[in-house]
């Protein structure tokens, strides 16, 4: 049954005053309040997707990501909630057990493992499933697509007024030229800052400027080191800022991108008076990890 995408706009916005960060305007966008298990900024993306899934009459999303894909949780999710079935191809011979994987399933994906190498060509494993099923959909590796940077340019019409920043978690820069969008479609001035939590920021820093965004996207490295790479010291930060916020951010993306913001601060980079907007793009899952919660 065709179901139309859970309404949840705008978000909440609200200002965040804590002794973890220097700031005295800094304002959140929950976009992790949208969805409990799926991050917010895969909502975002996937709006317009599953709108071109209705429109096109198709009843599957097919997908790909690897075992701790917040995409792939959040599209799950979002097939559920919209009538869509949904199926994940899941990179790497690493068995299929961890609580990202078991959540998909609940929510009745379909997780298809293949080794590393058939992962690389993603258009051939399509092909060869579901190559002769008009009913099924391709959405790209972390939602990559004009229909989201479509669905997350809205957080920025959401926003009441014109923030001087916006700092956020960014991988595949698909939430960064977003933003970049809805900002230029607006006219404003508000630059963003992109926190690349892999080690990636150059290509990131080239996606925003084939999307002619360079005056607004500024790609920040705050990898550590590498993705879900940590060090002690961060992560006390991270379980002290949820203790005294009662805001869960997580180690791989909204921690690290948080991190970077303070350290912004510290050095005047970003003075501590201007308006910033943190998007908090969600993540749950990734506080959930024994590794994290023990450490
Ligand atoms: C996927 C994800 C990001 C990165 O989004 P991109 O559009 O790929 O840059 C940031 N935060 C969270 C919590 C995510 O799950």
């Amino acid at each position: 049954m065709k179901r139309r995408y859970p309404h949840h706009q705008p978000s909440q916005f609200h200002l965040l005053e804590t002794d973890c960060l220097p700031s005295q305007n800094l304002w959140m966008k929950r976009d992790d309040l949208i969805h409990p298990i799926a991050s917010g900024n895969k909502w975002r993306k996937l709006k317009f997707l599953v709108e071109k899934a209705h429109r096109e009459g198709k009843s599957k999303l097919v997908t790909f990501g690897g075992a701790y894909s917040n995409h792939m949780v959040a599209t799950a999710a979002t097939g559920a909630a919209c009538g869509l079935q949904t199926h994940c191809f899941i990179r790497g011979d690493e068995p299929l057990q961890n609580h990202y994987l078991s959540t998909a399933r609940l929510f009745g994906m379909q997780l298809i493992p293949v080794s590393r190498a058939d992962y690389k060509n993603k258009e051939l494993l399509f092909h060869t499933h579901f190559g002769s099923d008009a009913h099924a959909l391709y959405v790209a590796e972390g939602g990559e697509s004009e229909e989201a940077r479509k669905g997350v340019a809205e957080i920025i019409q959401e926003l009441p007024t014109e923030p001087a920043f916006i700092i956020h978690a960014s991988a595949t820069a698909t939430t960064a030229c977003g933003l970049g969008y809805g900002i230029r479609d607006l006219g404003w001035k508000t630059k963003v800052l992109s926190v690349a939590v892999l080690k990636n920021a150059e290509e990131q820093t080239e996606k925003a400027r084939e999307a002619g965004l360079s005056g607004t996207v500024t790609v920040i490295r705050g990898d550590m080191g590498g993705y879900a790479k940590t060090n002690p010291e961060f992560l006390g930060w991270v379980k002290q800022f949820i203790a005294l916020t009662g805001i869960f951010i997580d180690p791989v993306y909204t921690g690290k991108a948080l991190w970077t913001l303070k350290q912004q601060l510290e050095s005047g980079a970003i003075p501590c008076d201007k308006p910033v907007v943190f998007l908090h793009t969600g993540g749950t899952l990734g506080i959930f990890s024994p590794e994290f919660l023990n450490a």
